[in-house]
């Protein structure tokens, strides 16, 4: 029987990998809905060769003059994209939209209990105990395709929980980390762009140089596993060959390893429980292959300890955390403030945003709204 894949983000970086997946296993797999920000014309290429029975598309003139294929609807609101998501032909929502407006069908479709491969940490660092609680209640499954968390997931396996001690979060370290002589008030966009060892959509790539992505994986991890931020610790390795790793009490530690491609975490996912043949590069040990571990360097990279403050103070801490960062990388990019500015400017709006509640969804988002405010001129 085939799986039918809802993929929000389908023209981005993962978005465009999953479809990878979907191509090789077309027997297994099949798209019933794409959604995608403003990339009209890729969105309607992307409908000619998989057949979905919608599209969505935030921005719905990009979609205007598009060819697209026979009895394909176009969704033209967010309540419709809500509907569709949650409908019957649909098996597996898998979100990769960047930024937080994949939360609320994400949320609608978990509370349907559908499955989840959820790739946009964002959603979980903003809205966790919410998403996780709907989640617990309908019985709804989140996959997680970040590699970190896929490589935990894999390791943990059928564990009991009792067993495990911590978790260890590999990071590469991004292009400045092992370049100490670098003063990072001086570092361009461009060269905040060059991420060693993975190709990545713009703003994750800027996340992983100022460490702020590992932050919000921490926050990630803490709430698809459970466990407090001192439980979870984070290791450079700067050849992203070992994605994650989990030590048991008697200290015995399990590890995931492959060459670093999305393609491997999101077939997991969407296969699940099933381990099938993947198109990614088979693990070459003809070659020599040397790995190496080194701790963060907390004082010239604060977003950990950012991330662990955010973590222990929680209510909506996590959508100040992530909503400051997602504006202070904005205004990076726009070449408006020096890269160490990114995370003096969350530390701030931290500062500035202590008091927001986090008790249901509409606090959430106007702790997320202030957060955005403060930012825009810190
Ligand atoms: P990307 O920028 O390449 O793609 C983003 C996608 O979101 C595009 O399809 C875009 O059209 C869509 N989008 C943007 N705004 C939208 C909106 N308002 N409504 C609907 N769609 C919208 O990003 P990416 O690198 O693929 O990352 C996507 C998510 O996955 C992020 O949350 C990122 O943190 C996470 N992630 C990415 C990787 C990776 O290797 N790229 C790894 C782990 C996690
Ligand atoms: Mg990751």
């Amino acid at each position: 029987m085939t799986k039918r894949l809802a993929i929000l983000g389908s023209t981005g970086s993962i978005g465009t990998s999953t479809l990878k997946v979907v191509s090789a296993h077309s027997e297994r797999l099949s798209v019933t809905g794409l959604v995608a920000g403003s990339r009209g014309d890729a969105l309607a290429a992307q409908a000619r060769s998989y057949a979905p029975s919608w599209l969505y598309a935030a921005t719905p003139e990009a979609l205007a003059g598009q060819e697209l294929p026979p009895h394909c609807r176009v969704l033209s609101s967010q309540d419709e994209l809500v509907a569709a998501v949650c409908a019957d032909d649909v098996d597996i929502v898998l979100c990769a939209i960047v930024g937080t407006a994949g939360l609320r069908p994400v949320l609608e479709a978990i509370k349907a209990g559908k499955d989840i491969a959820l790739a946009s940490k964002e959603i979980l660092v903003m809205a966790g105990a919410l998403v996780t609680a709907a989640a617990a209640k309908s019985g709804s499954r989140i996959l997680p395709v970040d590699s970190e968390h896929c490589a935990i997931f894999q390791c943990l396996d059928q564990h009991p929980r009792h067993e495990l001690k911590r978790i260890i979060l590999t990071a590469s370290g991004g292009p400045f980390h092992s370049r100490p002589e670098l003063d990072l008030s001086r570092v361009s966009v461009d060269q905040a762009l060059a991420h060693p060892t993975w190709s990545m959509g713009r703003k994750i790539t800027i996340d992983s140089a100022t460490l702020m992505n590992k932050g919000l994986e921490l926050i990630e991890a803490g709430w698809l596993f459970g466990l407090p931020e001192d439980r979870i610790e984070v290791v450079i390795h700067p050849q992203s060959i070992i994605h994650s790793m989990v030590e048991f009490r008697d200290n015995s530690i399990l590890a995931q390893m492959g060459y670093p491609d999305m393609a491997l975490p999101i077939q997991y996912c969407l296969t699940y429980p099933e381990r099938l043949p993947c198109p990614v590069q088979a693990m070459d040990f003809s070659k020599s292959l040397q790995l190496s571990f080194t701790p963060p360097d907390n004082a010239r990279f604060p977003a950990l300890t950012l991330a662990r403050h955010t973590m222990r103070a929680g209510g909506a801490m996590g959508a100040v955390f992530n909503a400051a960062n997602e504006v202070a990388v904005e205004r990076f990019c726009q070449r408006e403030i020096p890269f160490s500015r990114i995370t003096e400017i969350v530390a701030k709006t931290m500062g500035a945003c202590a008091n927001a509640q986090g008790n249901d969804l509409a606090e959430i988002l106007t702790a997320d709204q202030q957060a955005r405010i403060y930012a825009v001129t810190a």
